[in-house]
């Protein structure tokens, strides 16, 4: 589904990543973890194809394309999403308008028909239950006055809508108080699938108690210094990162 190899990536000529390889399969769900400014949103973001990042080296495979090639809309159409860590208001713009907007621009690409309101509405409402979100939060706009749960949430409810082939999710656990950790992991679970991959970055290992991951990375110097199962996040939880640090610093 996925294939990194020797990915380096610069923001304002900064080096951030630094040689990332990593490889995910249709039907796995990899977490990565790391510490705060390790650049795992580099990574989730540059996976999308978001243009303030600079691609230095490297190269990206996905579905045996060359990811880079593509643009970010391309990458979306494709079946690429990005679950932002700090989800973005849009004023004015409902939110039923704007997954209605998304769905239709796939089902266009895909040869199928356009789907009207009332067909809209009736896809969405299961999704909506599942995400335990009230109908109300669809006709208003875009996150805007959302609580941080309430956002959360809304991220996961535009994938469960979209049924991405590989879903990013960027701290989508953090903030939430325990009920929402558990209503977003049931999401998630929801999405897994052979079919379908996910990538979940996360800071704290809570999620993983819910979303139970295949693989765990760990990024460090912008790296992936460790890797293992899901074992890995208890250990990281227990000892925190410093020990990676270190020794992902005495291997340069
Ligand atoms: P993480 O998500 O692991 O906390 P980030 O990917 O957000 O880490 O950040 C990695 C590093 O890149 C940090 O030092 C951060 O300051 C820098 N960085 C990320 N995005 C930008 C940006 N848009 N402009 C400048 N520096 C950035
Ligand atoms: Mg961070
Ligand atoms: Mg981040």
């Amino acid at each position: 589904m996925l294939e990194i190899s020797k990915l380096h990536v610069s923001v304002d000529d900064k080096p951030i990543l630094r040689g990332i390889d990593l490889a995910i399969g249709a039907g796995e769900v990899h977490a990565i973890m790391g510490p705060n400014g390790s650049g795992k949103s580099t990574l989730a973001h540059v996976l999308a194809g978001h243009d303030h990042y600079t691609v230095t080296s490297g190269e990206v495979r996905y579905r045996g394309r060359d990811l880079l090639a593509l643009s970010p809309e391309e990458r979306a159409r494709e079946g690429i999403f990005l679950a932002f860590q700090y989800p973005v208001e849009i004023p004015g713009v409902a939110n039923i308008y704007l997954l209605k907007a998304a769905v239709n621009a796939q089902r266009k690409h895909r040869g199928e028909p356009e789907l009207d309101a009332v067909d809209f509405l009736a896809l969405v409402k299961d999704k909506l239950q599942l995400m335990g979100m009230s109908q109300d939060l669809l006709y208003r706009s875009v996150n805007e006055g959302f609580s941080g749960g309430e956002k959360k949430r809304n991220e996961i409810l535009q994938m469960v809508v979209l049924e991405p082939k590989l879903a990013i999710l960027d701290e989508t656990d953090s903030g939430l108080d325990i009920d929402a950790l558990k209503v977003v992991a049931g999401g998630i679970n929801a999405m897994r699938s052979p079919e379908r991959a996910i990538l979940l970055v996360t800071h704290y290992q809570r999620l993983l108690d819910y979303v139970v991951p295949d693989r765990v990375h760990v990024l460090a110097q912008g790296r992936i210094a460790l890797s293992g199962g899901r074992e890995l996040a208890q250990e990281l939880e227990m000892r925190g990162y410093g020990w990676v640090e270190a020794e992902a610093a005495n291997r340069r």
